[in-house]
């Protein structure tokens, strides 16, 4: 490459070299760091990437995200300035990022500047460019990723109705009750064992008392028993999900692209594309979480934790587990008068090798 002479028609260098950090829209990771620090500080006017000054009075702005100072800052970090009306001053606690593409920087004005300065329609017509270019960057980012989501769906559909029967039989062998006892109890992940002790209390009149108070004196790690108490059908769910999935085509990333330019200017269309994969991606993603959590309650150690739980003299749990690491894809459950129930863990949710 070679370089030309300046011409005499070239601007200086002091109007040339200014600064020019977003040529593009910001990217998501910059907005998202925006959104953190006015949350984590207040000050979106200290934000790096704000630049404090005035804009070209009939710039072109695209606004990127609203914000509001958040509640519990305002006491201590007061109002913002705007580099618009009020640069200098305090002046908004709700305010527009905005995206100036003459000058390729970001500024944090406050919102009756992004009204008023501006014009209405403009901050309507920024909203709207703001809609498309998050729902452009989204397809354009996730369908490339989401192209086997059909058969990640489908291949969920026996495990999901192995997981339902399996909770029936434990409902059933257990009793509804004491499992539902046992999930609430162990929802942050163990399972409590408490001992009852004596409390000695002297009141203010010198009378000396004394009461029985539970204290914990272990907690035992357990995964995953979300899984028993799931109050819809997780076949049901499956068969939403490979619904939802079924509508997403596979697509490399250079189809992604050709989809994206062809939909975007039809603003329905770009955004119902949008819905859909997120819907899609979302309802295969939660089932893929229910059935590791199923996995993980399944696993040979965690049925042995429960079991040791479950068999504690201190605990009282209204049902025992008993498993062995000899055999370690079948537990019994009891819930006493019922009789031992012997439970196979079905092939589709044995540990992943
Ligand atoms: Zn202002």
């Amino acid at each position: 490459m070679q370089l030309r002479k300046p011409l005499k028609s070239d601007p200086l260098p002091s109007e040339r070299t200014r600064p020019s950090p977003f040529p593009n829209f910001p990217p998501q990771s910059v907005i998202d760091d925006f959104r953190a620090w006015v949350i984590e500080t207040g000050r979106p006017d200290l934000w790096l990437h704000h630049d404090p000054s005035s804009p070209p009075r009939d710039a072109e702005f695209d606004e990127v995200l609203r914000f509001v100072i958040p509640e519990s800052k305002r006491a201590d970090v007061g109002r913002a300035t705007c580099p618009i009306c009020s640069p200098l001053a305090p002046k908004y606690y709700e305010g527009s990022l905005a995206w100036f593409r003459g000058e390729g920087v970001l500024r944090a004005i406050g919102h009756e500047c992004a009204k008023s300065h501006f014009g209405e329609a403009a901050v309507a017509r920024s909203k709207f460019e703001g809609q498309r270019r998050r729902a452009e960057d989204y397809l354009l980012a996730t369908l490339p990723l989401a192209g086997n989501l059909k058969m990640r769906a489908r291949a969920l559909k026996p495990v999901a109705a192995a997981m339902d029967s399996l909770r029936s039989v434990l409902l059933r062998a257990g009793s509804k009750s004491a499992w539902t006892r046992i999930a609430k109890l162990g929802a942050g992940g163990s399972l409590p064992i408490e001992k009852l002790e004596e409390i000695h209390i002297v009141d203010g009149f010198g009378k000396a008392s004394s009461r029985m108070e539970a204290r914990t004196v272990n907690r035992v790690p357990v995964d995953g028993l979300s899984f028993i108490i799931e109050r819809f059908l997780t076949a049901a769910e499956a068969h939403n999900a490979v619904a939802a999935a079924e509508l997403i085509n596979t697509c490399t990333a250079e189809e992604a692209l050709d989809l994206v330019i062809q939909l975007s200017p039809r603003m329905d269309d770009l955004l119902d594309a949008e819905r859909l994969l997120r819907s899609a991606l979302a309802a295969v993603e939660q089932l893929e979480r229910k059935v590791a959590d199923a996995r993980a309650f399944l696993s040979p150690a965690n049925l042995q934790r429960l079991s040791d739980w479950t068999l504690d003299l201190r605990v009282d749990a209204g049902l025992v587990v008993s498993f062995s690491m000899q055999t370690p894809f079948q537990f019994k459950v009891r819930s006493p008068p019922r009789e031992w129930r012997t439970l196979p863990v079905p092939p589709e949710l044995r540990p992943a090798r």
